[in-house]
């Protein structure tokens, strides 16, 4: 493998960029009218243009991205998250254009991309499953009775549901067919695919998944939890690993269940086997994500493992370097996804520019982001600033170095999740552990953001100071002008 295509952008093209320079391979980066400019653009060894804006014209052009590989001389493409990375078709196509996926086999994507064909997979396997139906949903009557089995409330799925969309509570048995109908219509119009499900609702869970890597000589290890029940919107915000809740042998246990699911389905390279913890400590498989996630980086910090670099080499077809026996965790790593969104204003995307913008510094700290100082957050893509991760040597460290990560991290311009983040850290629910995917609902609200305030008043303060020095420039250009015209007179 000597050059990648990295068919994404922002902070996951540049941090994928950076292991690949490590292995001495080359890159190429694809970018949109938007990003002309970025840093990821920048870093890369050369840069092909996808003409427009939209996800759908740039990012998700399969065919002129597979084209672009060809022409740039890349034999391989990873598709980061987000966008192509979890597209079977996409792929395949790769494969059979003679080029290699960074990623599981098409096979194994297509099976485990819904959520319905991943849980027969792995109940085949002994894999623990939230009560629920079986199959995509038919039968109505057959639905109410299931739902009246497992009690309501229950929770009405998407099988191609992703990013925290497509899911519907329902708290009584009166409401189960309207909500059917109006699920499945929505999961039709915004993933191609009306098949919806049934899980019981699990009140007080606790979301936490193991990191599984792979290669294709069928070794299988996993890498340890990571705890992610910090949410809003079903998304994560703060992730940590480990999980401060899992003892040794649920660790292990998670991690053998795991590593069924990937057998199930005959998968290799990077994967995220997700679970939902209930209140007694059983896990129930949620689903897999078949790429490289978000919050890889808390597992990295821990196992001190380049996920990136190993991906490549199980693409490289390379065997592990490594078996189950010899993988050791040191420490605690904490990851705070930083979004130009308002928490004030129920965590709206604030789209603008970085009129200031400096990262934290010192040991132990770790930003990837994929932005500088002036430019702007486009409107068209997931409005991710950041991901601000440290390191500890045990939680409470842990907790005080992101602490004061976030008091040295200025961002002026956009509202940002920072403040939220502190709030998080400190909050004595989140420092003893016990905390559950409803901890923002519960003890979060907007005016306990005291600082608030004072980065409001700074972020207007910052808007009049640009708006001021614009009125300046044209000021010294009308007199430049004046000037130049007195002069000729
Ligand atoms: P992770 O567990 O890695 O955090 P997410 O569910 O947050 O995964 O998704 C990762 C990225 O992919 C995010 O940028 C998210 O917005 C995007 N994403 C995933 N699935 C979808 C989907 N079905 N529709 C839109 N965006 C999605
Ligand atoms: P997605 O593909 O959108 O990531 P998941 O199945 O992974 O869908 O679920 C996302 C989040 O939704 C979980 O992290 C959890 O907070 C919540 N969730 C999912 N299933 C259940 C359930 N059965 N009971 C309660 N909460 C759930
Ligand atoms: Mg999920």
């Amino acid at each position: 493998m000597k050059k990648v295509l990295i068919a994404n952008r922002g902070e996951i093209a540049l941090r994928i960029m950076r292991s690949v320079k490590e292995m001495g391979i080359r890159s190429v980066a694809v970018y949109s009218d938007a990003d002309r400019g970025a840093p990821f653009v920048q870093a890369a060894d050369e840069a092909w243009h996808l003409p427009g804006n939209s996800s759908a014209e740039t990012y998700l052009q399969q065919d002129l991205i597979i084209e672009i590989a060809r022409k740039s001389g890349a034999d391989a493409i990873h598709p980061g998250y987000g966008f192509l990375s979890e597209n079977a078709q996409f792929a395949e196509k790769v494969e059979k254009s003679g080029l290699i996926f960074i990623g599981p086999s098409s096979q194994a994507m297509r099976q485990m991309g819904s959520k319905l064909g991943a849980k027969e997979a792995a109940r085949k396997f002994q894999v623990p499953l939230v009560p629920g139906t079986e199959g995509a949903i038919n039968d109505l009557e057959e639905a109410r009775q299931i739902a009246l089995s497992i009690g309501f409330p229950v929770l009405i799925k998407a099988s191609a549901g992703g990013g925290g969309k497509g899911m519907r509570i329902v708290h009584e048995a009166s409401e189960l067919e309207s909500a059917l109908e109006r699920a499945s219509s929505e999961a039709r119009s915004a993933f191609g695919d009306g098949s919806v499900f049934i899980e019981k609702y699990i009140g007080s869970p606790k979301h936490i998944e193991i990191q599984i890597l792979g290669d294709q000589h069928g070794n299988l290890v996993y890498l340890f939890e990571r705890e992610c029940s910090v949410q809003r919107r079903y998304q994560k915000v703060v992730e940590e690993a480990p999980s401060p809740v899992v003892s040794e042998a649920m660790r292990q246990a998670m991690g053998d269940a795991a590593v069924r699911v990937a057998q199930s389905c005959g998968y290799y390279n990077a994967g995220t086997v997700e679970f939902i913890v209930d209140e007694q400590r059983n896990f129930y498989f949620l689903e897999i994500n078949t790429r490289l996630q978000v919050e890889h980086p808390v597992t990295e910090m821990i196992t001190g493992l380049d996920l990136v670099k190993e991906q490549i080499k199980i693409a490289r077809g390379e065997r592990l370097g490594f078996t189950q026996a010899d993988l050791r965790r040191n420490g605690h790593a904490l990851e705070l996804r930083v979004y130009a969104e308002d928490p004030a204003n129920n965590f709206l995307p604030d789209i603008g520019t970085l009129l200031e913008y400096k990262r934290p510094e010192g040991p132990w700290v770790r930003v990837d982001d994929g932005y500088e100082e002036g430019m702007e957050i486009p409107i068209f893509y997931d409005p991710m600033i950041a991901k601000l991760i440290v390191w500890g040597a045990n939680r409470d460290q842990a907790i005080e170095r992101m602490k004061k990560a976030i008091d040295q991290y200025t961002i002026k311009g956009v509202a940002t999740t920072l403040l939220f983040g502190k709030f998080v850290l400190s909050h004595p629910e989140f420092v003893n552990g016990t905390f559950d995917t409803h901890f923002l609902s519960k003890y979060f609200k907007p005016e306990y953001l005291a600082d608030r305030l004072s980065e409001e008043e700074l972020r207007i303060a910052a808007r009049v100071l640009q708006h001021h020095i614009g009125e300046q420039q044209k000021q010294n250009i009308q007199r430049y002008q004046s000037q130049d015209s007195w002069k000729r007179r």
